[in-house]
């Protein structure tokens, strides 16, 4: 079942003893990667995390399915008892397809379990993918980067491996030195993080929006701003998974709402930055 590639194209065969450490982007089965599609049609087992939606394990019909996530409450496997399987699969002479959701280098450990294989000698090849901080984000219409807003973005975490705010963040400097902020696994810190972002300066009217389930059909966005933040995550009853975007380029889903466009709603603002779009200048 491999991928039918146009003549002069060739894709990766998946060897036996192999793990190929796969991102399956935020959650629309179309936002995986040619590669990644040629791994789920050749693998002998997917051992897939809990942000991976189901209906991509359906393109790989042939492998057996490994859940390697939290679900019902129960803890999650240990990093290290995850990493030790994708060892045994190996050894066993399968072709492992690990699938983590987004891109498995981004805030995914992917990084830990690429090192514990190699240092196992497991041959292995990543596939990157989509990030839920830029193409969930674009899923509601928001650009990461915007020429009329900035000319960085900055992606942070809101857990550290104790789960707790990370400490060793200087949010001073984060909050100076970066427009538009894509912060990750924010939701259960939301009020400490809004608390360090107002310390340091940000504006209480600095809009953001807080994206969960992007890209897929239960895809909820959430404008707001700064201030008023934590209580319209409440009022909104949102649950993570969710990204939670800082900064003006928050203000371009006002025109940007492709999905909202597509249903036939008109654009709420056709300049929402109070700029022309760029076009009529040289850059
Ligand atoms: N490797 C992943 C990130 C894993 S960390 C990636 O590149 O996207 C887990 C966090 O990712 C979640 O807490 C949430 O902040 C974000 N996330 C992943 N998928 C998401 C989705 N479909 N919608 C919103 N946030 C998502």
């Amino acid at each position: 079942m491999e991928l039918s590639a146009p003549p002069g194209h060739d894709w990766p065969t998946f060897d036996a003893g192999w793990v190929w450490l796969c991102g399956a982007g935020p959650g629309d089965p179309g936002l995986l990667t040619l590669h990644a599609l040629n791994a789920l049609r050749q693998a002998d087992v997917v051992v897939y995390d809990a942000l991976v939606q189901e209906a991509i394990l359906d393109w790989a019909p042939q492998a057996e399915h490994i859940y390697a996530g939290k679900r019902g409450g129960k803890p999650s496997p240990l990093q290290r008892d995850i990493s030790l399987r994708l060892v045994q699969l190996a050894r066993e002479g399968k072709r492992v397809l690990r699938l983590k959701g987004g891109d498995p280098f981004v805030f995914g450990r992917g990084g830990e379990e690429a090192q514990t294989l190699v240092q196992h000698d497991i041959p292995i090849r990543i596939i990157p993918g989509i990030s839920a901080g830029i193409g969930g984000l674009a899923y509601a219409g928001i650009p990461v980067t915007h020429r009329d807003v900035n000319q960085s973005v900055t992606f942070v975490t809101g857990h550290d491996q104790s789960g707790n705010t990370p400490s060793s963040l200087d949010w001073q400097a984060i909050s100076k030195g970066s427009q538009v902020l894509v912060i990750y696994m924010g939701m259960k810190h939301i009020a400490q993080i809004r608390e360090h972002l107002l310390a340091a300066g940000r504006s209480p009217s600095e809009p953001c929006a807080v994206v969960t389930t992007a890209t897929t059909e239960h895809q909820q966005v959430l404008e707001t701003t700064l201030e008023t933040i934590v209580d319209d995550i409440a009022q909104a009853n949102l649950a993570p998974p969710a990204i939670i975007c800082i900064g003006q380029a928050v203000l371009m889903r006002q025109v940007l709402d492709w999905q909202s466009l597509a249903a036939g709603n008109p654009a709420r603002n056709l300049d929402p930055l109070g700029r022309d779009s760029g076009d009529a200048e040289s850059a």
